[in-house]
């Protein structure tokens, strides 16, 4: 440690004696350049005012402050000129972009995103729409460009936003993080969210036994959503709502995998279940998923259940492009203001919290 410590210290020493000369001869060197220019301008200024105070040649003095203004004014707009050489919008301009492409594009982004820009060598025709798509996060534009580029699907653009605000093109394996657990209701728990092997719900409330065919617990709040959710929904279908799968544990969740690797179960860690905010739910008359699916209380649950303060995770219109198959019986409570936005602006809880929780996004989003 201390040896490098002295090597850098030599090295900065060195590159000083290098570099102090050379200031010192800039400096030389522009000193007697500044005094000269100084002493012209000064000269200048001063026969002006002679001619001014000249009655008979005060004439004189107007054309050749007109003249000094013009050559004033072309020096400045050819200053500007180069310098504008040397902005993003015309480095962007340069690759092919219309002009307000271009300045929408350099005000929009960082420094380093228009070197990226640039590096691609040409015109992206979509580097300037998906700025202005409705969920854009700045932090990802290149991602955004990279997904599109290897989308063979032709998926719109509100989807590849998507897609990469919840992680899509990356490999759950590699960049699974921690689930923020102080989200409480709110923390998102899926393929790059874990829960670790310890974390329990701080509280848990049975189901009653006419809801459920076993045991079934979930945090309070869920439990009274559901009751009043079902009550509601056996005055108009006239059905009865069960829950089939509530909380469950580490444990658990390691066998109902092993049970059913390739189906929808979670691996341990990655479900949703252990959070204690996730119920599966089906009908005493339709107790199969998929009649419950088109049976009159599923599309009855669907349709109102963001009244409750739950969401369905896992909907059929944005499963292919997050990656998740569609689940019309898994219902995840996340409190009434935020069912009802991701309901109003037809969004999954993936895309809602990685657009209005994340940290990161808050600051970058529109
Ligand atoms: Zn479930």
């Amino acid at each position: 440690m201390r040896q490098t410590i002295d090597v850098i210290r030599q090295w900065i020493a060195h590159q000083w004696t290098v570099l102090k000369p050379w200031m010192l001869r800039q400096w030389q060197r522009f000193v007697p350049w500044f005094l000269r220019q100084w002493s012209l301008f000064k000269a200048w200024v001063n026969r002006m005012w002679h001619l001014w105070t000249d009655r008979d040649n005060r004439w004189l003095s107007l054309p050749c402050t007109v003249a000094a203004l013009l050559v004033l004014l072309v020096s400045v707009k050819s200053c500007q000129g180069i310098v504008y050489n040397f902005t993003p919008e015309c480095k962007i301009l340069k690759l092919g972009y219309p002009i307000d492409e271009a300045s929408a594009l350099a005000a929009a982004l960082n420094h380093e995103q228009v070197d990226s820009l640039i590096a691609r060598g040409e015109h992206d025709t979509i580097a300037y729409p998906i700025i202005n798509e409705r969920y854009y996060i700045a932090g990802n534009f290149d991602r955004y460009l990279a997904f599109h580029k290897a989308d063979t699907t032709g998926a719109p653009l509100g989807d590849i936003v998507a897609a990469v605000n919840v992680g899509i093109d990356r490999d759950p394996q590699e960049s699974a993080v921690p689930c923020d657990t102080t989200m409480d209701r709110l923390m998102l728990v899926n393929r790059y969210h874990y829960l670790d092997e310890h974390h329990k719900p701080r509280k848990l409330k049975e189901f009653k036994k006419i809801f459920r065919y076993e045991e079934q617990q979930a945090a309070p709040v869920v439990v009274e959503a559901f009751e009043a959710m079902q009550q509601d929904c056996k005055k108009q279908t006239g059905a009865q709502l069960m829950v089939n799968s509530a909380y469950r544990s580490y444990k658990q969740q390691i066998g109902t995998y092993k049970h059913n690797p390739k189906g929808y179960a979670a691996r341990a860690g990655f479900s949703e279940h252990q959070t204690g905010f996730a119920i599966d739910v089906t009908s005493l008359q339709h107790p199969m998923r998929w009649p419950f699916d088109t049976s009159k209380e599923g599309i009855w649950m669907r349709e109102h259940c963001h009244e409750y303060g739950f969401i369905l995770r896992y909907p059929k219109d944005r499963g292919h492009i997050m990656n998740y198959s569609y689940e019309p019986w898994h219902l995840r409570y996340v409190g009434k203001a935020a069912a009802r936005q991701m309901h109003d602006e037809g969004i999954t809880f993936d895309e809602y919290y990685a657009y209005y929780i994340e940290p990161h996004a808050k600051t970058q989003r529109h």
